[in-house]
């Protein structure tokens, strides 16, 4: 029997070796035991081109109509793109547009399992990561000064008056020079993406700066998130967890020593490189999950790896390949249980938690891809294709269900 799904899911397909083991995902794993509504956008590159880039805006907009979307890795074109795809120009990147319309935060989420141990030996429970997807170096203007001179921050008022002007420094000779800047919003809608992260999963909340030194910058994010953990100070007492505020550098000494179970807010930056940090300390990239939260309660679900383009150019010479794709199996689990949560619909959040512990039970028993193999203990003799591992998986899923 299948398994009725009430409300449609986006489903938002991508590029290179993820769209191959996207299209094996459904059709072995969810379409034989789902009845489910996709509404489907083609995020693959030549789509994305041949719509100038609207498919992607029409996917952002259905997922915040519909409330859950699923989300296959896609190319972000570079020049080197555009020469292989024949693009008009190069796109920008689909998770830079949806993020900017869902106005999310991303949070990254390690798959554990008991036979891989975690290069951090204390490191018992997954760290999730908050990044704060908005301004900072990513939205930089940045400037090569060529000489002696004075560097100055000037703003204007938009209603007229007096403009500031603070001096940055006296060249004395060349250098470089950078303004950054972020605003209360999307400081707040971050804080409020994290605080209801940890609140749905249970889960302690960190958040760190450095604003001893950053006194304005840092301090504004460390005062936003404390107003935030004041405001929801007696749901945070009923969910028996905590918020605390650490210096950055005294954050990443802790983490090293501490068992995990908790996500970890970050700023910009910072969550670019320490979700790297802990992808590879958790195991493989194939296996770190990614979800985007809106503040307004649309959730989007990926894994955090890309297209795997070395792994897709074998493909494409007819070479086998093994390639994990227990993120992107994660992926449709996180967007069903959450599309069953929404629409209080037990059986499919059961649907979701069996197709986890079929993948996690080959995985503990030694069926692994390739890029598994140094990490499992111990050492499996040998290693599945994509399509083998898919196809184990299938097979476990439906014994499990019969
Ligand atoms: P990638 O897809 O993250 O893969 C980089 C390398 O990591 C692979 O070559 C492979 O290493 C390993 N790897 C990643 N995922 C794996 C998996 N599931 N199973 C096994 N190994 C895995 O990055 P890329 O190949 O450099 O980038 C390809 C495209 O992805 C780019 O065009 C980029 O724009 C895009 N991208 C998209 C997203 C997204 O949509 N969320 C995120 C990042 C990048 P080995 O080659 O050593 O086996
Ligand atoms: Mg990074």
């Amino acid at each position: 029997m299948k398994i009725s799904v009430k409300t449609a899911l986006v489903e938002l397909d991508g590029d290179e070796m993820t769209r191959v083991i996207w299209a094996l995902i459904k059709d072995r794993l969810i379409l034989p035991h789902l009845d489910i509504k996709l509404e489907y956008y083609d995020l693959g590159v030549k789509e994305r081109d041949r719509t100038d880039d609207a498919v992607t805006v029409a996917a952002a907009k259905a997922i915040a109509r519909l409330g859950v979307g699923v989300k296959c890795a896609t190319i972000t074109p570079d020049a080197e793109r555009v020469g292989e795809y024949s693009l008009k120009k190069a796109w920008p990147s689909p998770n830079g547009t949806l993020r900017g319309i869902l106005d999310g935060t991303v949070f990254r989420k390690p798959i554990t399992v008991r036979n891989i141990e975690p290069a951090v030996n204390a490191w018992r429970k997954p760290i999730t990561i908050g990044r704060h997807a908005y301004g900072d170096l990513y939205k930089a203007v940045d400037f090569a000064v060529p000489g002696p001179g004075l560097a100055e921050l000037v703003y204007t008022p938009a209603g007229g008056g007096a403009p500031t002007r603070l001096a940055v420094h006296e060249y004395s000779g060349p250098g470089v020079l950078m303004g950054m800047h972020n605003t209360d919003a999307s400081i707040m809608s971050f804080a409020k993406a994290c605080f209801a992260y940890a609140l749905s999963e249970r889960i302690d909340l960190w958040f760190a700066a450095k604003d001893t030194i950053s006194k304005t910058y840092h301090a504004r994010f460390k005062d936003v998130f404390a107003a935030e953990a004041a405001a929801r100070a007696s749901e945070l007492r009923d969910a028996g967890i905590s918020y605390r505020y650490l210096l950055i550098d005294d954050a990443v000494a802790q983490v090293i020593k501490h068992p995990g179970g908790f996500l970890w807010a970050c700023t910009n930056y910072d969550g670019d490189v320490f979700s790297d940090m802990l992808a590879s300390g958790f195991g493989s990239l194939g296996m770190m999950t990614s979800v985007l939260v809106s503040p307004g309660g649309a959730f989007e679900y990926e894994a955090a790896h890309g297209t795997v383009r070395r792994h897709y150019y074998e493909h494409l010479k007819g070479n086998p390949t093994s390639t994990n794709p227990i993120a992107s199996i994660f992926a449709w689990s996180g967007a069903l249980r959450k599309r069953g949560e929404l629409d209080a619909t037990p059986g499919v959040v059961r649907f979701a938690d069996g197709l986890e512990r079929a993948v996690i039970g080959l995985v503990e028993d030694g069926i692994v891809t390739k890029d598994l193999v140094a990490l499992v203990e111990p050492s499996p003799a040998g290693y599945e294709t994509t399509e083998g591992f898919i196809d184990k998986a299938a097979a476990r899923l439906a014994a499990a269900r019969a």
